[in-house]
Formats: C-alpha cells, sequence, structure tokens
C-alpha cells in the first residue's frame, strides 16, 4: 500500500513516510491508493477483539511494517489503556486517558510512528506541533510523553477551552512535552501550526539544531486509519448483541469539528462496511451543515464559542480528503477549490461533487437544544451524554424527523460528559450556583452516580506545570525557547 497527496505533485510514499512526513510537501493530505475490501476478510469474525480488528485494519494499510512491531504498536497504544463500548446505539469513545475518543488515535500514533522514525532512519528528534480546540492537545501530550525520539508542543486557545481540558493540558507531566496558550482562537491557532510547516527556513533553521517537526493533527494519515478501527468494532458489536443483522446497512451520526472522525467512517465504507448514511453534527460554527445543503464551503463568519468546543471550527480540514475521492482523485480541481478558500474564503463545489456526496446529511444543533436534549434523555432513560454527543443525538432526530429514514444508527460517542461538567449540571439543572468545573464535577457525581474517570479525580490539585501563554505572532519563537531547554516549569 502506498499512500498519495491530495494535491498531486508527490509520487507515491510509503506509511512510514506518509506518518512521519504528516502532511505533503504541497500542503496536501496523504490518502491511501486505494481502499482495500477488509469487510468481506473479517466479516465472519465478528467476536474479534479491538486489538484484533486493529491489527487487521492497521496491517492492510501501513504495509511496510512487520506483524510483530503493528502487534507491539497495538498494544502499546491500546492495552489496559482504551476501551469502546456499545450502548443504546451510542458508540462510547471515550474510555481512554483523557476521556474524549481522540485517544483513540492518539494513544496509537505515537507507537507507530517512533516505529517510522527508525524505518526511515530519522535521527533528529521529532518535534510534533500540534493545535487543539481542547482534546487533541491533550490526547497527543498523553500519547507522546515519555515516548523516545519525540518532542511535542501543544498550542491551544487560550480561555476557549473548557477548565478541565485546560487543567488536564496544563499539568501534563514529561520532559518532553510542552504546552502554550494561544491569545486567539482555534482556527488561529492551526493557521498558526500550518504556516510554521510552510516555512522552510525556520524548518531547516531547526533542522540544523536536530529537530525535525512533524504533525499529530488529525491530518496526520497515521491517526486517520486507527479511528477506522471503532466502527467496525461498533458494527460488530450490533451484530454480536442481535440489534442488527450480518450485513444489514447502519447510518452513523458524528459531532463533526475538523472532519476526522467522520471521513474515518467513510474509509470504512470505501472497506466493505454496511453504511447507509453519514449524518454529519455540527453546532453553531454550521460551516459543513451549509456545505451539505447548498454545496458552498463558506468561511467568511466568525467562530462561536459554544458548549461544544472540540468542535468550534471553522476550516474542517479532513473535508479536503473527502472531496478528493468526490472529484474522482482529480489533484487538480482539488488545488484549485483550497486555493479558493485561502484567498477568498469560499467555493463551491459542482454536480459531480453533489451527486457523489448524497449519502451525506449535514445538519446542526444550539445550546438550547444541546441542553434539552441531555436533560430529557437523562430523565427518560437515565442516560447521560456530554455536549458534544448531544449535537450529534439533536441532529439525529431532526435527520428522522426529516427523512423517516429508521436504519439503525451509531452516534459517536465522543467525550465523557465529566469533561464538560458546568454545562451538563446546566443542563440538567442541578446547579444554581456559578461554579467551577470542579465543583461540578462533584454535583454532578453526586446527582447521577456515575462513576468520575480515574483521570479527571484529583485534577485540580495537581500542580500547573505549562503557564506560558503568547500572541499569533510569537508562536515561533515559543518552539525555539522550548527547543532549546527554556521549560516553563513553575
Ligand atoms: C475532536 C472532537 C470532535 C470532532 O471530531 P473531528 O474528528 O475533529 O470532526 C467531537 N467531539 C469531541 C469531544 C472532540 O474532542
Amino acid at each position: 500500500m502506498r499512500f498519495i497527496s491530495t494535491r498531486g505533485e508527490e509520487s507515491y510514499v510509503s506509511s512510514s513516510q506518509a506518518i512521519i512526513r504528516g502532511i505533503s510537501k504541497s500542503g496536501g493530505l496523504y490518502v491511501p491508493e486505494e481502499f482495500p475490501r477488509l469487510y468481506e476478510k473479517i466479516k465472519d469474525k465478528e467476536n474479534l477483539s479491538y486489538e484484533e480488528i486493529s491489527f487487521e485494519i492497521v496491517k492492510a494499510f501501513f504495509t511496510d511494517f512487520t506483524e510483530n512491531e503493528i502487534k507491539i504498536a497495538i498494544n502499546k497504544a491500546y492495552k489496559n489503556r482504551f476501551k469502546v463500548i456499545e450502548k443504546n446505539g451510542f458508540l462510547e469513545l471515550y474510555h481512554g486517558p483523557t476521556s474524549a475518543f481522540k485517544d483513540a488515535a492518539l494513544l496509537f500514533l505515537p507507537q507507530i510512528m517512533k516505529i517510522a522514525k527508525t524505518k526511515q532512519n530519522i535521527k533528529e528528534e521529532i518535534v510534533i506541533l500540534a493545535a487543539t480546540s481542547g482534546d487533541t492537545g491533550k490526547a497527543a501530550l498523553e500519547g507522546f510523553s515519555g515516548v523516545e525520539g519525540f518532542k511535542v508542543m501543544v498550542y491551544y486557545p487560550k480561555d476557549k477551552v473548557s477548565a478541565v481540558q485546560e487543567r488536564q493540558m496544563i499539568t501534563q507531566e514529561g520532559e518532553n512535552v510542552n504546552v502554550v496558550g494561544i491569545r486567539g482562537n482555534f482556527d488561529e491557532a492551526q493557521r498558526g501550526v500550518k504556516e510554521i510547516f510552510g516555512d522552510d527556513k525556520f524548518k531547516e533553521e531547526l533542522l540544523s539544531k536536530g529537530f525535525r517537526l512533524s504533525s499529530a493533527n488529525s491530518i496526520n494519515i497515521g491517526r486517520l486509519i486507527p479511528q477506522i478501527i471503532y466502527y467496525f468494532y461498533g458494527y460488530f458489536q450490533l451484530v454480536n448483541k442481535q440489534k442488527i443483522k450480518l450485513g444489514d446497512k447502519i447510518n452513523v451520526v458524528v459531532p463533526t469539528g475538523n472532519f476526522g472522525n467522520i471521513l474515518a467512517a467513510y474509509y470504512a465504507k470505501e472497506m466493505g462496511l454496511p453504511i447507509a448514511k453519514f449524518i454529519c453534527a455540527s453546532n453553531e460554527n454550521k460551516v459543513l451543515t451549509d456545505f451539505f445543503k447548498k454545496g458552498i464551503y463558506d468561511r467568511r463568519r466568525e467562530l462561536v464559542v459554544t458548549e461544544s468546543p472540540s468542535m468550534d471550527i471553522l476550516v474542517s480540514s479532513n473535508l479536503e480528503r473527502l472531496l478528493f475521492e468526490a472529484s474522482g482523485r482529480n489533484s487538480d480541481e482539488i488545488k484549485s477549490l483550497m486555493k479558493e478558500l485561502n484567498l477568498n474564503g469560499v467555493y463551491s463545489i459542482n454536480g459531480k461533487y453533489k451527486s457523489f456526496l448524497k449519502d451525506f446529511y449535514g445538519e446542526n444543533a444550539n445550546t438550547e437544544e444541546v441542553y434539552k436534549a441531555i436533560k430529557d434523555l437523562y430523565n427518560k432513560e437515565g442516560y447521560l451524554m456530554d455536549t458534544h454527543t448531544a449535537v450529534g443525538y439533536v441532529v439525529l432526530d431532526k435527520y428522522i424527523k426529516d427523512t423517516n429514514d429508521t436504519t439503525k444508527c451509531l452516534i459517536a460517542s465522543t467525550a465523557s460528559p465529566y469533561k464538560f461538567p458546568r454545562s451538563i449540571t446546566k443542563a440538567l439543572e442541578i446547579d444554581n450556583e456559578e461554579n467551577g468545573d470542579f465543583e461540578a464535577i462533584e454535583k454532578l457525581n453526586k446527582f447521577c452516580k456515575i462513576k468520575v474517570p480515574n483521570n479527571l479525580i484529583g485534577l485540580d490539585n495537581k500542580d500547573v506545570l505549562h503557564n506560558f501563554a503568547c500572541d499569533f505572532d510569537d508562536m515561533r519563537q515559543a518552539l525555539k525557547d522550548f527547543l532549546g531547554g527554556k521549560h516553563d516549569k513553575s
């Protein structure tokens, strides 16, 4: 299996090259040259464990790793650290060290990257740069902390992530990791990281000091492939619990930000998994809803800070990979669409794309609807969902009313309700005081008796190890300071 760039220009690269580079020289994203038809191969083995499905999927894509190397990477990533649970049609992806679904990918990426680094004979230290809207940052720090040969620098929009998310990041231990708050929003942090990646002179300078940049954002193919696993696993769970028959089509609902999670579902379908519709759920930042409804992608609007901050995004990077498929893998067309987006902030797609995208349905939910859904579902069924997942739940409701399609549906449940506790206590109307996140965790726990994830217990008393904040223009300097050994431990 080889990988190509959505923007052409580069010839084929191997999986380890694609993983190490993160993004292609032309700014395009790596995609597999074809999709292995894996469903047919493993459909009769629906009792496979998460690790076993992981092995089959990873092996099919990352062919320049030995089976043993892949097994080691998967074990180190997931064993006793991460599990996926299907409950009431929710695919709970948040039972990992950071209580959000990004663990699924970011526990695996460092392990495979470490092996890829050796394979590519890279002597320099690899520096992972990540921009985060809240959850990626912590998951990257957790995944890479202590991994030899790597350093991690995470930029997050200061005051625009939840208190729990911020605490998780600024208390992160590990000599090789660092966190910086940016005075700006997520899109600015992401743009800053992209600019650093595009700055050849700066990269040369770092290289001469023994550092090579790479990414952990969901544009890295090493993050995308492991996200396919849980759709297979979730589908087989439904079969095993006799909620569907093998071969039945299901719909998936995905609370979406950067479009990585839902794209992985689409990749699963390309591999044969019976998925009918991809329901793309957005919050008030409904760029994708408008895109799927009208065929116009328009980022020219104010970013709204919502109760589902990990979805507060105006430019969903991974959409480029879907457009690449929709174009018939025409990199010239993708280049020109992305150029329009860059220059004018908007592009529109023609009929060819629209008919390709007919299985995608976009809709959005606002805070009021999210709160009501959280409360109603809890009161009715005792099931508690977080604000991101609730966006998906509301959108599914709208979809069903709109289409009368009652196909069995899996809702990607992307975070523990304890990760956004104040929103949940507000939604449930059990907290009338203006309490902080950590008081809200306690209140919520007393009320619903659902276990607080281990990683969130005692978090408020942990030492703050990273307290540096800077402006957009100083992102390069902050990186140099970190690599130069200047650490902001207080
Ligand atoms: C990142 C994230 C999302 C959005 O996922 P994408 O792959 O970026 O679309 C949704 N919910 C939570 C909790 C997240 O952390």
